[in-house]
């Protein structure tokens, strides 16, 4: 039996992955799962896996898991230690999907350990994707990507050479505004920018789409997964969200990963590797497609992709800066207490800031800058909003 652990995983990923492990429970020992608020799914998924532990990422609600573990012989735990803790006990595989960068401990932890790790959590790269390779290489453990795009283009890369590659083209869906005038952007809400137009995901990722912060990060991504140049990274608009990627070779060829939205693909395929087995999804019917449409991003409307490719140029902490400053500002869009279009004016002041701060750019990769950075890019959201505020 393969031992497996989950993080984050009563999320959209984290269900989604309890979903194809549970199919198949002779073949699977669940080791530890994780969650955040969630306490009744965490608990009911722990019990129906047999789960060794379970880890709520909230000291507050440990009284609350263990009263509903109560009797099952799960173990209860709570906080960032026990979620390291939790990563630190022996398994085959784990699944990184907590949101955010509270997933990059975990997932260090989990390398450390040589385990093989599918990583969802694309803010594990984004803030630290040097340290986090290193650690993988140093401990001879294999990272699987789980994002759709990045798994797209992994399985398009099987047997090929990286050197051969000339491009990788991300697609994206436009998001919830794609259509949407440009001057009613500003007054766009919480509501509206959670619905995505083809795939079912968490809200922050939903939101994130909208502004194409989420496709800032896959970039970023891209970049330190695959170790290729920015500017052989390309985005483009496909509103049916069929292709996920394509992979541009030096003799013209380019391969397209092509499926229906669904992300047990990516997860099965991380899961299952380097075998492919049947999974769960609908198949494919192009003649019922008809048609796929792909549009240039116009960066007026998506200010986010040029922030990408600034972070990229200065490189070291500043991927941290990025995430952190994107995941506050899009805290305080959640909370009401900025615009849509805001995030970005205040994820770039405070990039610029930090790019000021001769100090911190030249500290080194290490878990404790990172998160250090993390904390301070926080405060320099708070601060700027409070600046435009008064
Ligand atoms: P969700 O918001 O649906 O789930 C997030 C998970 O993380 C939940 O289990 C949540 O617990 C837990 N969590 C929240 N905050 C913390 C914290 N501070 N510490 C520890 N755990 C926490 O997110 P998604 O499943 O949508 O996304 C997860 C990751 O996968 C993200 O990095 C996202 O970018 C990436 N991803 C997601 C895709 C998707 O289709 N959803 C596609 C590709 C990548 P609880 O809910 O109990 O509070």
């Amino acid at each position: 039996m393969r031992k497996v652990s989950i993080f984050g995983a009563t999320g959209s990923i984290g269900q989604n992955t309890v979903d194809l492990i549970s199919r198949a429970p002779t073949e699977y020992d669940v080791v530890a799962l994780t969650g955040g608020a969630n306490i009744s799914q965490l608990a009911e998924d722990a019990r129906n896996t047999g789960a060794q532990i379970a880890v709520t990422a909230y000291e507050s609600r440990l009284q609350d898991l263990k009263d509903a573990l109560s009797g099952s012989g799960v173990e209860a735990a709570a906080g960032q230690a026990a979620l390291v803790e939790a990563a630190s006990r022996p398994v085959d595989w784990v699944m990184s999907a907590i949101v955010g960068s509270a997933g990059l401990a975990p997932g260090i932890e989990t390398l450390k350990q040589g385990a093989t790790l599918a990583l969802a959590n694309k803010e594990t790269l984004v803030c630290a994707g040097p340290l986090v390779l290193e650690m993988a290489k140093a401990h001879n453990a294999q990272i699987l990507p789980v994002d759709s795009e990045h798994s797209a283009v992994f399985q398009a890369l099987v047997g090929e050479d990286i050197r051969s590659v000339d491009r990788i083209v991300i697609t994206a869906s436009g998001g919830a505004f794609r259509d949407w005038p440009i001057e009613d952007l500003p007054r766009a809400t919480v509501e509206q920018a959670s619905k995505h137009p083809n795939w079912d995901m968490g809200q922050r990722i939903t939101i994130d789409s909208a502004s194409m912060f989420n496709k800032a990060l896959e970039i970023i991504e891209t970049k330190e997964f695959f170790d290729i140049s920015p500017n052989q990274i390309e985005v483009v608009i496909h509103p049916e969200s069929i292709v996920h990627a394509l992979v541009g070779f030096q003799d013209g060829a380019l391969m397209a990963h092509l499926g229906v939205p669904d992300m047990r693909h990516a997860i099965g395929y991380a899961l299952n590797w380097p075998n492919r087995r049947e999974l769960p999804i609908q198949k494919l019917d192009l003649a019922a497609l008809g048609q796929l449409r792909f549009i240039a991003p116009d960066e007026a409307r998506y200010p986010a992709l040029r922030l990408a490719r600034e972070v990229m140029e200065s490189g070291g902490l500043s991927g941290a800066v990025f995430n952190a400053a994107k995941e506050r500002a899009l805290d305080l869009f959640i909370q009401r207490r900025i615009g849509f279009l805001e995030m970005t004016d205040v994820v770039s002041s405070v990039l610029d800031r930090f790019d000021g701060a001769k100090g911190h750019i030249d500290a080194a990769l290490t878990l404790d800058n990172v998160l250090q950075t993390d904390h301070l890019a926080r405060h320099w959201v708070d601060e700027a909003v409070l600046k435009r505020a008064g």
